[in-house]
């Protein structure tokens, strides 16, 4: 079956809107815990944005604050994560409810194009800001 052209430019334009609002979303999250040690392993270090629950396992908590954190390569990367110490973490910094409700179930979301547009800006105007008063 050939695919109709107008749904293939609805996907891409959909996968590129998912892509950007992530990206915003992510640098959000390195603004915002910018100067943190690492939430796994406790090593300051540059930060990535780390899911707790990753993207894949857990895409309805992609775009959730309390789920991501700043996160060394080594541990985000390398290490898939560090999970454990992820947990460790999160307990320290945040409690054990705070991981247990994270844990828990969440409701599945499926974002329109419009939605992912606005999360884009949302986060971009947020890290905007925060680096803004980073450098004041
Ligand atoms: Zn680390």
């Amino acid at each position: 079956m050939k695919r109709s052209p107008i749904r293939s430019r609805s996907l891409k334009s959909r996968s590129a809107a998912l892509v950007q609002a992530q990206a915003a979303f992510n640098a959000f999250i390195r603004a915002r815990d910018f100067g943190l040690p690492c939430i796994s392993c406790g090593e300051v270090k540059e930060l990535q944005c780390g899911h707790y629950r990753s993207v894949r396992a857990a895409p309805e908590l992609r775009f959730a604050e309390e789920n991501a954190n700043g996160q060394c390569e080594r541990c985000n990367t390398n290490l898939g994560g560090n999970r454990e110490g992820y947990r460790r973490g999160i307990i320290e910094s945040f409690g054990k409810a705070y991981l247990d409700c994270l844990d828990g179930p969440h409701e599945a979301k499926n974002y329109t194009v419009e939605q992912l547009r606005e999360i884009r800006a949302k986060y971009s105007a947020r890290a905007a800001e925060l680096i803004a008063d980073m450098a004041a």
